[in-house]
Order: C-alpha cells, then sequence, then structure tokens
C-alpha cells in the first residue's frame, strides 16, 4: 500500500472517512486514527501498530458535545478538569456509551476521551465530523512518533495517509486520569502534572504501583517506548562508560563526553522529554548499542518523563 502525504487536514479527513486508516500530529505525539463507527477501520489499527488486542484505544474528539457520544455520562471531577484542561494533553476515563464500537476501549465498560490543543489536530477532527480513536503511531513497543517521519519510518506502507505537522510540542502522551472512581486516579502519568491535576480537585489518587496485577490501564502492562539500543538508568553522568557505540541523555553533563558516540544534555525537563523519543530513533539510526538515560526529579513533568524512562529499560 503506498502511504500519501499531505498536509491538508481535509484531504486526510476524506481517507479516514473512507474507512483508511490516518496519522495526524498532536500537542503530543502523533496518532494513528481511524472512524469509531467503523469497526473493521478501527480493528486495522491494530493490525497496523502490532498492537495488542486488550490494549484500548483513546478516542478523540474536537468538541465537548461530541463527547456524548462516545460516553454515557461525564462526573462531576471529570466536569471540573474538562473545564480546566480541556483541550489539552488530558484523557478522561469515562463510563462507555452504548453505541460506540466495543473493538475500541477493547472490550470495556469505559472510553478514554481526548480533545486535542494543537489547531491542525482540531481542522482534522472538524473535517472528521465522527469521534476518531487514536493510539499513538508507532509500531507496538516502539517509542511514540514526535515527528511526521518517524511515523514513515515505523508504519510507511502499512497506513493509508499520514497528515504531516511539525514535531510534537510535548513529546510525552496524555496524562490519563480514571473519572469513574471517587478521588479519581491517575492511570498514566503525562504531560499534564499530577499536582496541577490536585490543585483543582484537591485529592487525586496516584498512578498504580507497578507489578499491579491487574492494572486499570490494560496499556501500562505491555513493553513500550523502547530503542533497539539497550537503555541503562543512571543517577549521575558519573556512572556512564566510555564507549564509540555508547551515547548519553540527560541534565547534567557527562565530564568524559568525548569518549562516547553520542551526547545529549537537555536544558530543563520540558526540553529532556520534548527531544527524548526523538534521541532515541536516531540512536538506533546511529546504530548504538547503549544509551545511558539520567533520571530526573519526581515532580511535575519529570514523572511521565521517569516513567517513560523506566518502560524503555525494562526488557
Ligand atoms: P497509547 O497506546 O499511546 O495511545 O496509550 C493509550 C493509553 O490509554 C494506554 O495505556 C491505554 O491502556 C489507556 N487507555 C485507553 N482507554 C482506556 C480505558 N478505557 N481505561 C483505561 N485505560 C485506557
Ligand atoms: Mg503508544
Amino acid at each position: 500500500m503506498a502511504t500519501s502525504l499531505t498536509t491538508s487536514p481535509a484531504e486526510a479527513a476524506a481517507h479516514l472517512r473512507r474507512g483508511e486508516l490516518v496519522a495526524f500530529p498532536t500537542e503530543t505525539v502523533y496518532g494513528l486514527g481511524a472512524d469509531a463507527l467503523q469497526p473493521d477501520a478501527v480493528r486495522r489499527i491494530f493490525e497496523a501498530k502490532g498492537r495488542p488486542a486488550d490494549n484500548p484505544l483513546i478516542v478523540h474528539v474536537c468538541r465537548r458535545e461530541q463527547i456524548k457520544q462516545v460516553a454515557a455520562r461525564v462526573p462531576p471531577a471529570g466536569q471540573q478538569l474538562l473545564n480546566e484542561f480541556v483541550p489539552g494533553p488530558l484523557t478522561l476515563i469515562l463510563p462507555k456509551h452504548d453505541h460506540l464500537p466495543s473493538v475500541v476501549t477493547a472490550g470495556l465498560e469505559t472510553v478514554g476521551v481526548r480533545i486535542p490543543r494543537l489547531s491542525q489536530t482540531q481542522s482534522f477532527l472538524e473535517a472528521c465530523g465522527t469521534p476518531v480513536p487514536a493510539p499513538s503511531a508507532n509500531q507496538s513497543g516502539r517509542p511514540s512518533p514526535t515527528s511526521w517521519e518517524a511515523v514513515e519510518d515505523d508504519l510507511g506502507g502499512r497506513i493509508d495517509c499520514i497528515l504531516r505537522g511539525g514535531r510534537t510540542d510535548a513529546g510525552v502522551e496524555s496524562t490519563v486520569v480514571d473519572c469513574t472512581t471517587d478521588p479519581v486516579a491517575v492511570l498514566r502519568p503525562g504531560a499534564i502534572p499530577v499536582e496541577s491535576l490536585r490543585q483543582v480537585l484537591g485529592t487525586v489518587q496516584g498512578a498504580s504501583p507497578e507489578g499491579e496485577a491487574a492494572p486499570r490501564s490494560p496499556g501500562t502492562r505491555h513493553r513500550h517506548y523502547a530503542p533497539s539500543a539497550r537503555v541503562r538508568l543512571v543517577d549521575t553522568p558519573s556512572e556512564v562508560a566510555p564507549g564509540e557505540d555508547h551515547a548519553y541523555v540527560g541534565l547534567d553533563a557527562p565530564a568524559q563526553a568525548c569518549a562516547l558516540g553520542r551526547v545529549h544534555v537537555e536544558e530543563d525537563v520540558q526540553a529532556y522529554a520534548h527531544d527524548l523519543f526523538h534521541i532515541f530513533r536516531t540512536c538506533d539510526e546511529k546504530e548504538i548499542e547503549v544509551i545511558y538515560a539520567q533520571t530526573v526529579s519526581a515532580e511535575g513533568m519529570g514523572r511521565a518523563l521517569n516513567d517513560r524512562l523506566r518502560r524503555a529499560a525494562a526488557r
């Protein structure tokens, strides 16, 4: 299959309405979308990515009124979060609407809903005129794509269209919050810090403990975000072993930078998150064997960054 490239949201949306798969930019990472109301098209998302069938998709809409097409109701805490953070990189888990095909939610009775903030995404969703379930547009397990080129590398020839946009802003995915419980619970840390949610709601449960038998966010069970290179976490760059095929990424500069194949010193946590998946992919292109990645302090965006680093390092 030839994958067509376009910068026109209307053209990309026309593909989607025909039951085809379209990758599109958002403020977090690129997504791979289909029409929520065409179950065969939604099934092809799982095939194209090699995504486990038990991992539910986040449904993207462009207007608040559309939420009632996919969710049965919005509990009060969810409404408060909607008022404060939406549109934006926040996914609300809500009770599912009966009419939404169950393939979208992997059979769950709840649905993840997000309204992206990026204007190109909004134009695309507006032109689609239908809810758009979309996971990240990468081969399952690989780092999420933060550029259209990364989408093409992973899925070119397997999807119908890529809506071309710029590098994504946040670089990490949305924060997933379960609004069906009281208090609400963060299922996946992401671009909106849990501290910001607490400022609005008071109590917010943290992410579920590692190794929990049945995590409420099934996707967090699967291997994720991993480059081909091995990722080793370090507290400080002094732990990095020299080597031509070794790379380092972190906030502190390593003393022995010249003895490494690649070095990426990031200005702050925001920049680190923005660049991480891109760096992982560049290291793979340069055939780096080991990426030493410095963990950061677990606050604000640092929580999401550490989460992605830990998952990339787990194998
Ligand atoms: P991605 O695969 O990058 O799109 O990430 C989507 C994340 O949202 C995964 O971790 C999913 O498990 C999670 N998710 C989506 N829908 C639901 C849902 N209904 N309940 C719990 N988690 C969900
Ligand atoms: Mg993903």
